[in-house]
């Protein structure tokens, strides 16, 4: 059954080796709750969540979501999933058709079947501003439609959240889906910034940036998104709840090159660009998220898109030397 306080009991978190599931398991944690982190570490890094290791009420699966008896044994006695657990790279979409479909849309399904068998009832699913696609109204509020996703990355997480929704009403899974801009801060391993330090690590004197430059998106610290994600949880109760968690504002990219550059302290760096509106195939070069429900419910970001990549690339860099 829904846990009367929904920010404690037995919380599953997939994918919480991860960037923003370890920040989340940190968050968890302070507040109290027990905490299962299922991960692979395919993309996760143990050592993320080392501290909590020999912490009581904390334990760590290796397991993967496309194991069946894994994810089924992982639900035993679970109040809570917070489904983290993804491949995040919008790029691969373009050359890798498979993989979005599998470690997105097959390991969601699997995850809600052992849910559903061990009568696990509440579900946090971490969406994208990507199942917009090009958007025509900016900011994009919630209701927007339709929508017409760019990627099959965009595609797998809108599968996913069709998946969640049609669980939530046959199965009574209460859920809370969470539509992120770009999310940044440390323990980032892709991403723009994180490219360009290793990009300007190899060759301090020239930026190779993607597209024209011109691409501007909202950007958001990570420590504002886990605020956003536990503060909806616990202010909202329908069977379904759909909110986007972003800054209010965008950032280009050649101006987040240009901070980059400064942060590492280093002049006279050439920029230059591969052209065209997109980074990529599959890239929406303009996304601003309204998130004017989140604001009404109670929560506002305290970071806009440049103080976030500011303190990103401050940190990445530090950690990086
Ligand atoms: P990440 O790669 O750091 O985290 C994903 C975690 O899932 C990793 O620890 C990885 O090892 C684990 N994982 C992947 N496949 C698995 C599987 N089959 N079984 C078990 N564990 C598996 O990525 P992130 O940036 O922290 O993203 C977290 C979530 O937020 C993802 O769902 C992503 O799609 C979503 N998201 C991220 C952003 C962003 O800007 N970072 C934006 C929108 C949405």
């Amino acid at each position: 059954m829904t846990p009367k306080n929904k920010m404690r009991g037995r919380i599953l978190v997939t994918g919480g080796a991860g960037f923003i599931g370890s920040h989340l398991t940190d968050r968890l944690k302070e507040i109290g709750n027990e905490v299962v982190v299922f991960d692979n570490l395919c993309s996760g890094n143990i050592e993320f969540i080392q501290h909590h290791l020999e912490k009581p009420n904390f334990t760590f699966i290796k397991g993967d979501l496309l194991n069946k008896d894994d994810i089924e044994a992982a639900c035993n006695d679970i109040d809570f999933v917070y489904h983290v657990a993804a491949n995040p790279d919008v790029r691969l979409s373009a050359v890798d058709t498979q993989v979005h479909l599998e470690q997105n849309i097959i390991a969601t399904y699997n995850l809600l079947e052992a849910m559903r068998k061990k009568n696990v009832y509440n579900i946090v699913f971490t969406s994208t501003s990507t199942v917009y696609g090009e958007a025509s109204t900016i900011p994009t509020p919630e209701d927007y439609g339709p929508l017409i996703p760019i990627s099959l990355y965009g595609a797998s997480k809108l599968a996913c959240e069709a998946l969640i929704t049609s669980y939530s009403h046959s199965f009574d899974i209460r859920s809370w889906i969470f539509r992120f801009a770009n999310i940044i801060g440390s323990r980032s391993t892709h991403g723009i910034i994180v490219d360009f330090i290793g990009k300007l690590k190899d060759d301090p004197n020239h930026l190779e940036i993607l597209g024209d430059g011109c691409q501007s998106k909202s950007y958001l610290h990570v420590t504002d998104c886990v605020d956003a994600i536990l503060f909806a949880v616990s202010h909202s109760n329908d069977a379904v709840n759909i909110f986007n968690i972003g800054s209010e504002d965008t950032i280009t990219s050649t101006k987040i090159g240009e901070i980059v550059v400064e942060e590492m302290g280093l002049e006279d760096v050439r920029f230059s660009y591969t052209g065209g509106q997109r980074g990529w195939k599959g890239d929406v070069p303009r996304m601003l998220l309204s998130i004017e429900k989140m604001k009404l419910l109670g929560w506002e970001p305290s970071y806009t898109s440049e103080k976030s990549v500011l303190e990103t690339a401050s940190t990445l860099i530090k950690s990086s030397s």
